[in-house]
C-alpha cells in the first residue's frame, strides 16, 4: 500500500490549490454577497482545462482519474464551494454519465463543449414531491410518434442559470413500479418550451445557482435519450454514487478552509495575556478537527480510487459523504467557536464557511439517506 500522491496527481493538486489560492480565494466574499460567480471564474477554470478533468482525452479532455478529481474539488472548495459544486455537479453528474452512458454520436456531441467548458452542465433529478424519495418523481414525457414530449416541473437545479445542457429525469412509464419508469434526457437549453424558473434564495453556497426548471411541451428525438427508455433511474443512482465523492471532496475542502482559519485566529487572539492557542481548550478543538478531517479524506480517496477500479463504491462514497459532510459541519462550528463573537459576524469568512457547510448534509442525499445506502449494503452482504 502506497499512500503518496503520484507526481501526476501531486501536480494536478498544486495546480488546483494555486488557482483557488490566486483567483477563488479573492472573490469568496464577492461570490457569496453578490449571489454569484464572478464572470472571469468560468475561463480561468476552462483555461486551466478543469472542466474537462476527467473526460477522456478522445473527447477534448484529461483523462484524469476521480482521485484527481477528488484532489482538485477539495482545493476548489477549501477556497469557494459555490464554485466547488458547479464544478462537481458538471464532472460527476453530466460529464461522468454522458461519458459512460452515452453514445458516441451523443460523446462526440457533447463531450468535447462540456469539457472545454463552452457548455456547464446540470443535473435535474429532484421535484417539489420527490427529495429522498427520488423516484417518486412526477415530470413526464410521452411518446408522440418519433419524438417524446417532455412537461413538468422540476426543482433544485444546481447551475440552472448558467448551464447548456441538462441531464433531466423524467416518468416516461406511469404504469410500472416508481424506480422502473422513469428516463433520462439530454436538454439543451435553448430547446422551445424548456425555462429555467425562480432562482432560490440559500443560507449558503450562494454563488451557486439553484433553480426551478419549467417544462412545457419540449419536444425531443430519441436521440436525446440517454441509455435506455425506463432505465433513467438506474443511471440517477449510480451517477450519484460518483457525485457523492464530489460533494464529499468538498466538505474535506470546507473543513479544511475552517481547520486553516482556526490555526491562524489561534496564533493570533490573546487573551488572558496570551494567545489562545495556549489553551489546551483550544488545542484540543484543532486536534479533533485534523483527525476528523484526515479520516473524512482517507474515505473520500478510497471510494474515489475504487470508481477509478471500475468497483461498486456505493457503500463507500455513501460512508465519505455521511463522515465528511458531518466533519465540515463539525470544524464548521467549532471554528465559529473558536473565533468568538468576531466570528459570528460577517467581518470574517468563518461565518460563510458556517452556512455552506450546511449544504453538504442535505444534497446528491441527505445524511439519513447515506446512512439507509450504507446498512442496505451492509445487510444485504
Ligand atoms: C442548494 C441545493 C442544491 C441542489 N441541487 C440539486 C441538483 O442539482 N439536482 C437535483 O436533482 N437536486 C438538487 N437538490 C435537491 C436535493 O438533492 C434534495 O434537497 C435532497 O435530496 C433532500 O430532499 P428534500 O429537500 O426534498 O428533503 P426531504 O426528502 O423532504 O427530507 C426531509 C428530511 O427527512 C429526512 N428523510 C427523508 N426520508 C427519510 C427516510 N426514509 N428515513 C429517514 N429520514 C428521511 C431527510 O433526511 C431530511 O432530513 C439541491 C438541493 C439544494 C438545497
Amino acid at each position: 500500500m502506497d499512500f503518496a500522491l503520484t507526481e501526476e496527481l501531486s501536480m494536478v493538486r498544486d495546480m488546483a490549490r494555486s488557482f483557488a489560492d490566486d483567483h477563488l480565494m479573492p472573490l469568496a466574499t464577492q461570490h457569496d454577497r453578490q449571489a454569484k460567480i464572478d464572470p472571469s471564474v468560468f475561463p480561468a477554470m476552462a483555461e486551466l482545462g478543469l472542466w474537462g478533468l476527467t473526460v477522456p482525452e478522445a473527447y477534448g479532455g484529461s483523462g484524469l482519474s476521480n482521485v484527481a478529481l477528488a484532489l482538485v474539488l477539495e482545493e476548489v472548495n477549501r477556497a469557494c464551494a459555490a464554485t466547488g459544486v458547479t464544478l462537481s455537479v458538471h464532472s460527476s453528474l453530466v460529464c461522468a454519465p454522458i461519458d459512460k452512458w452515452g453514445t458516441e454520436e451523443q460523446k462526440q456531441a457533447w463531450l468535447p463543449k462540456l469539457a472545454s467548458g463552452e457548455v456547464i452542465g446540470a443535473y435535474s433529478l429532484s421535484e417539489a414531491v420527490s427529495g429522498s424519495d427520488a423516484a417518486a418523481l412526477v415530470a413526464t414525457a410521452t411518446q408522440d410518434g418519433d419524438e417524446w414530449v417532455l412537461n413538468g416541473t422540476k426543482l433544485w437545479v444546481t447551475t440552472g442559470e448558467q448551464a447548456g445542457l441538462f441531464i433531466i429525469y423524467v416518468r416516461t412509464d406511469p404504469t410500472v413500479s416508481k424506480a422502473k419508469g422513469i428516463t433520462a434526457f439530454l436538454v439543451p437549453a435553448d430547446t422551445p418550451g424548456f425555462e429555467v424558473g425562480k432562482a432560490e434564495k440559500k443560507t449558503g453556497i450562494r454563488g451557486s445557482s439553484t433553480n426551478e426548471l419549467i417544462l412545457n411541451g419540449v419536444r425531443l428525438g430519441p436521440e436525446h435519450i440517454l441509455g435506455e427508455v425506463n432505465r433513467g433511474f438506474h443511471i440517477a443512482m449510480d451517477t450519484l454514487d460518483g457525485g457523492r465523492i464530489g460533494i464529499a471532496s468538498q466538505s474535506v475542502g470546507i473543513g479544511r478552509a475552517c481547520l486553516e482559519a482556526s490555526i491562524k485566529y489561534s496564533k493570533e487572539r490573546e487573551q488572558f495575556g496570551q494567545p489562545i492557542g495556549n489553551f489546551q481548550a483550544i488545542q484540543w478543538k484543532l486536534a479533533d478537527m485534523s483527525t476528523h478531517l484526515d479520516a473524512a479524506r482517507f474515505l473520500v480517496h478510497h471510494a474515489a480510487w475504487l470508481r477509478d477500479q471500475g468497483q461498486d463504491c456505493g457503500r463507500m462514497s455513501s460512508q465519505a459523504k455521511l463522515m465528511a459532510s458531518k466533519t465540515a459541519n463539525f470544524c464548521a462550528d467549532e471554528c465559529l467557536q473558536i473565533h468568538g463573537g468576531a466570528g459570528y459576524t460577517d467581518d470574517f469568512h468563518v461565518e460563510r464557511l458556517f452556512r455552506d457547510a450546511r449544504i453538504t448534509e442535505i444534497y446528491e442525499g441527505a445524511t439519513d439517506i447515506q446512512r439507509i445506502v450504507i446498512a442496505r449494503s451492509l445487510l444485504r452482504a
